[in-house]
């Protein structure tokens, strides 16, 4: 699509009405009722005190913009007309007191308003990163980030200008409307009447654009979201794009994307622009009628010139509030359009909670039980099928078998990142789903096969979730991960800082670093997802020794497709097709000739007993199990 040409043909008209997949997190914009009555008591009313201030510096500044018109009046009937000398000398001062008093609160209002804006974004930012940070991971991953980054960002910064413009509307132009119509009533009713002709029906018109706006800023938010998208897969997998020559399809696709978002973004401007010459002209109308009906008694004698004057005035003040007033219903729609969305995160609730009655978990063996488990992540495809499993005190239990056997299934399960369908897990005799989520999790330290590492320091990386450790105990647990001499030969040492995600480092040494992570948790239960998938066969002899130190004492679940690293354990499980088929030691296993033996087989050459363990290149060793 030629985007250019597409726009320029929709700049000032729309052409035809796109349809787009709903929000998968916000079916629908909630209703601006509701949206409204919930920012009022959840967040302006906490402010009360910044929004009473702000009302009556904003009353204060109407009431002085409703003065003026009288000012005017005085002016021209006892200073130009009446000559009066009196007059000359108190009105400038009066108008440079009135001008004081405006000044002062419009200063104090805006800086309350502002307060309010910023308080509302911080409030909704800190409640929404919460329930992101609370919510169930299998929401999360559902979604992509980039829909959470545009609302974190976007539509929250959405909600605060519309926020802000609906309290100043509300408050200062609704105050200033209010005191000049009541000035222009005072002065003559059946004049302001004729002026106010057209404004039922400006208020109508304006009225009407309110839905197309909620759809287009709705379409906005959803665009900004994609984009975000698209942009940060883009750049995390960056090596990827130069590798496979794509650098123009993913520019094509981001300005595809941008062309959308300013298509859907004229949409609103124009409808929000409608409402400028709306009121404008039926401004015009009014003023027109009034200079008409007020020049006539002014020519007929029933006026003096400064009750004219005043009143045209006055009408010509009400222009700007007025305006601002008829696009208030255009921002309330925009921010609403952007709370439905943010809302719809805020209100998520997460699954995986502790139950009533829910207590921590209290840990003496660290023995562990599956009893006929059965779990999807899609419902309709189970990935464990009455799987049981028992791991008794200390037991050091090795997961082996094809991909997508549902062996990081398992440690999923026993994390509660997930619930089980059916059966049930339990610790040392005490059901997961009856204990508190936080005390099952400190209970295990997990390393993964794709360590996660924050752009921080060494050490802090070292220490997460171990805030309380010393330098001596990180020190400690990262010569236990033989890590600590490659740290020490950065140029800052523990306090070098790794870069985003940890790009600074190889692949071996931020799994190393996550090894002295899990080390210094020294929690009772151990899981272990392929964690020396990143090293070479060199590191992972060093990290064997460091391995056999950490798991001493503890309840261990390792998973690998190396069976190198497997062989030590107490047990193996040969999992396939979300069931154990086989168990027992290494040598058992090999002599019941199974699918263990086979897997083997397929790394190590045709004769089991001929492979040399601890040799051979890890990835060829992968690809062999997963192949499996
Ligand atoms: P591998 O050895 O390749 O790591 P695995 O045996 O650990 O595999 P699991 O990661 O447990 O396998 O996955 C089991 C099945 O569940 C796979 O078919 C996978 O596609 C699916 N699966 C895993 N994680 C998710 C998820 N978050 N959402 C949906 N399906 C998933």
């Amino acid at each position: 699509m030629n985007n250019k040409t597409a726009l320029n043909r929709r700049v000032y008209r729309d052409r035809n009405e796109k349809t787009r997949a709903d929000d998968t997190l916000s079916v629908a914009p909630l209703p601006v009722r509701v949206v409204v009555m919930r920012m009022a008591r959840d967040h302006l009313l906490p402010m009360k005190s910044y929004l009473l201030m702000s009302f009556a510096a904003m009353a204060a500044a109407a009431a002085t913009t409703g003065a003026l018109p009288f000012v005017m009046q005085r002016t021209s009937d006892e200073i130009v007309v009446a000559k009066n000398m009196t007059s000359l000398y108190y009105m400038p001062l009066l108008v440079i007191v009135i001008i004081c008093i405006k000044a002062f609160s419009e200063y104090v209002s805006s800086v309350s308003e502002e307060y309010i804006g910023q308080r509302i974004t911080a409030e909704l930012r800190e409640r929404m990163f919460k329930a992101l940070m609370y919510a169930d991971l299998s929401w999360v991953q559902r979604t992509h980030t980039g829909r959470f980054t545009s609302s974190f960002l976007g539509d929250i910064g959405a909600i605060q200008r519309a926020a802000g413009v609906t309290i100043v509307g509300l408050g200062k132009n609704a105050l200033t409307c209010i005191f000049l119509i009541g000035s222009m009533f005072y002065m003559d009713w059946i004049l302001t009447l004729a002026a106010a002709i057209g404004l039922p029906f400006a208020f109508r018109q304006i009225g009407r654009q309110g839905k197309k706006m909620m759809r287009s800023s709705t379409r906005v938010f959803q665009e900004h979201g994609d984009l975000t998208s698209f942009v940060s897969q883009a750049l995390s997998g960056i090596r990827v794009v130069k590798a496979y020559g794509r650098e123009k399809e993913e520019t094509k696709r981001v300005s595809d994307a941008i062309g959308r978002t300013v298509e859907f973004a004229m949409q609103s401007v124009r409808v929000r622009a409608a409402s400028g010459p709306i009121t404008e002209a039926l401004s015009g109308v009014g003023i027109a009628a009034a200079i008409f009906y007020g020049g006539y008694r002014g020519i007929t004698g029933t006026m003096t010139p400064g009750e004219f004057m005043g009143f045209i005035t006055a009408a010509m003040l009400l222009y700007q509030p007025l305006k601002s007033l008829a696009q208030l219903q255009t921002n309330l729609q925009l921010g609403v359009a952007a709370a439905s969305r943010v809302f719809a995160i805020i209100d998520n609730m997460p699954q995986i909670k502790d139950e009533p009655g829910a207590k921590p978990l209290h840990i003496e063996d660290g023995a562990i039980r599956f009893d006929n488990v059965t779990f999807g992540y899609t419902p309709e495809i189970p990935v464990l099928k009455d799987f049981s499993l028992d791991i008794p005190r200390k037991q050091k239990v090795a997961l082996v078998g094809p991909s997508g056997a549902g062996k990081s299934t398992v440690l999923n399960l026993i994390l509660r990142f997930y619930e089980p369908e059916s059966g049930s897990i339990s610790i040392d005799g005490q059901k997961l789903n009856e204990t508190t989520v936080a005390s099952v999790r400190a209970a295990s330290a997990l390393v993964t096969q794709d360590p996660f590492l924050f752009d921080d320091t060494i050490a802090t990386n070292i220490s997460y979730g171990s805030e309380q450790a010393t330098r001596e105990e990180i020190e400690t647990a990262a010569r236990a991960a033989v890590a600590h001499d490659f740290i020490m030969a950065m140029p800052d040492g523990y306090d070098t800082l790794v870069g985003e995600a940890g790009n600074r480092l190889s692949g071996g040494q931020k799994q190393r670093i996550s090894f002295a992570r899990a080390m210094l948790r020294n929690a009772p239960i151990l899981l272990l997802d392929e964690p020396t998938s990143a090293l070479d066969s060199n590191a992972e002899a060093l990290l064997q020794e460091a391995l056999d130190r950490m798991v001493a004492d503890r309840t261990v679940i390792m998973i690998a497709h190396r069976l190198s690293t497997v062989k030590k354990a107490d047990v193996i499980y040969v999992v396939e097709e979300g069931r154990i088929v086989e168990s027992g030691n290494h040598d058992a296993l090999l002599a019941q000739n199974g699918l263990y033996a086979r897997l083997y087989e397929t790394q190590f050459g045709e004769d089991p007993g001929a492979g040399r363990i601890s040799a051979g290149d890890a990835s060829a060793e992968k690809r062999a199990v997963h192949g499996g």
